[in-house]
C-alpha cells in the first residue's frame, strides 16, 4: 500500500471551477439540501436562517435557534424552564419512556417546547417555540403546562404571545394525559383571549396531529413557513388508510394558503420584521389615546358619508344621460352620445 501523501491543488481546483458555478455536492447530511443537494457550512447556514440560499428550502431549527433569531440575538427570558417530563404510566413499548426522554435529553433540549419572555423588533412577547428533535415535538403533559404558563405569563404582562410549531402530535408514550394537554392549551387561549390580547402563530414543518387539532389551528393570526406540512394525519397515513390517492401538495403550505387556513406563507429569513410590524400595529394605544382614535374615526365617517351623498346624485344623473344603445368598439370607441 503506497505511503504518498495526498496533495490537491487548490489553485488548480479554482481555475477548473467557474465563479458562477452551482453549489458545491456532497453525500447527503443535516447540512445538505435534501432539494438541491448543495452543501453549506455551518456558519453559512447559521448567517442564512437555516435556510438553502440557493432553492430557498427551509431546514428544520431548533428553539434556541428559533428564539435566537426572533429576538435578534437579544438575550431572552425562559419560562417554566425547569419542569421535567413525568412516567406516570410507567410506559414501555421497545424501550421505557424514561429512557427515550433521557436519551432525548442527551441531544440538549430539555422539552419540546421552550417558552421565552422577549422582544422582536423592540415589541415585548411572550414565544412558545417548539422542538422537533426532542422525541418529535410530541406534546406531553410537559409542553402543555409550559403553553399555558406561557399564556399566563403574557397576560401578566399584557404583551402578545406567538407559538412556532413544529410537532408530530401528541406524545403516545403518555396515552390521556397528552391528550388532555389539548384542552389545555386551549383553556390558556382562551384566557388570553378574555385579556383582549393576540395570538399569533408560525407553523413550521411539520405541524400534524394533536398539536394541529388544538393549539396550533387558532391563531388570530397564522403565519405558515414555505413548504412547511400542516395536516392532522400526514399523506402516506391517509392513502395508506383511503388506498386513493392524494395530490402532490397536499398538505403543504401554500395549498393550506390557498384554502385560506392559513393567512401568509412567509419566508424565514423575513419573520421578524413581519411579526414585528404586525405586533406594532395590533399594540393596543392607551386608553385616553384610544378615546380620541375612536371619536377621529367616527368624524372621519360622518365626513365619509356626507361627500358619497353629494356624489351620488351625480353619479345617478350620469347613469341617467347615457344613451341606451351606448356600445363599446375597440376600434372606436364608445359608438353612443
Ligand atoms: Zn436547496
Amino acid at each position: 500500500m503506497s505511503r504518498r501523501p495526498i496533495s490537491i491543488s487548490i489553485d488548480r481546483l479554482r481555475g477548473k471551477r467557474p465563479a458562477t458555478g452551482p453549489a458545491r455536492r456532497l453525500p447527503g447530511d443535516e447540512r445538505s439540501c435534501p432539494h438541491c443537494q448543495s452543501h453549506f457550512r455551518a456558519e453559512e447556514m447559521e448567517r442564512n436562517c437555516y435556510v438553502c440560499a440557493v432553492c430557498d428550502h427551509h431546514f428544520g431549527m431548533t428553539a434556541r435557534q428559533r428564539l435566537d433569531h426572533l429576538a435578534g440575538g437579544e438575550p431572552w427570558e425562559e419560562i417554566g424552564g425547569e419542569l421535567r417530563a413525568a412516567d406516570p404510566l410507567r410506559f414501555v413499548d421497545l424501550e421505557p419512556y424514561t429512557e427515550r426522554v433521557r436519551a432525548a435529553e442527551a441531544k440538549g433540549a430539555t422539552e419540546a417546547m421552550i417558552s421565552a419572555y422577549l422582544e422582536i423588533e423592540g415589541q415585548p412577547c411572550v414565544v412558545s417555540a417548539m422542538e422537533f428533535g426532542f422525541l418529535g415535538g410530541s406534546m406531553g403533559s410537559v409542553v402543555g403546562e409550559r403553553f399555558a404558563r406561557a399564556a399566563e405569563f403574557a397576560v401578566a404582562r399584557n404583551v402578545p404571545l406567538i407559538s412556532v410549531t413544529s410537532s408530530g402530535g401528541a406524545r403516545m408514550q403518555e396515552g390521556v394525559l397528552a391528550l388532555m394537554q389539548m384542552a389545555k392549551t386551549i383553556v390558556a387561549l382562551d384566557e388570553l383571549a378574555d385579556a383582549r390580547l393576540p395570538f399569533v402563530m408560525v407553523l413550521a414543518h411539520p405541524t400534524t396531529g394533536g398539536v394541529w387539532a388544538s393549539f396550533a389551528s387558532l391563531g388570530d393570526v397564522t403565519y405558515a413557513e414555505p413548504g412547511a406540512l400542516i395536516a392532522f394525519s400526514g399523506p402516506r397515513v391517509i392513502e395508506q388508510t383511503t388506498h386513493e390517492k392524494l395530490p402532490a401538495n397536499f398538505g403543504l403550505a401554500e395549498r393550506q394558503f390557498e384554502h385560506g387556513h392559513v393567512d401568509a406563507v412567509v419566508d424565514r429569513r423575513e419573520l421578524p420584521a413581519r411579526l414585528g410590524r404586525l405586533l406594532g400595529i395590533l399594540e393596543q394605544p392607551p386608553r385616553d389615546e384610544s378615546q380620541s382614535l375612536a371619536s377621529q374615526l367616527a368624524q372621519n365617517g360622518s365626513e365619509r358619508a356626507a361627500r358619497m351623498a353629494q356624489a351620488l346624485p351625480s353619479l345617478s344623473r350620469r347613469l341617467r344621460g347615457r344613451p341606451a344603445d351606448a356600445t363599446y368598439h375597440p376600434s372606436r370607441g364608445h359608438s353612443g352620445s
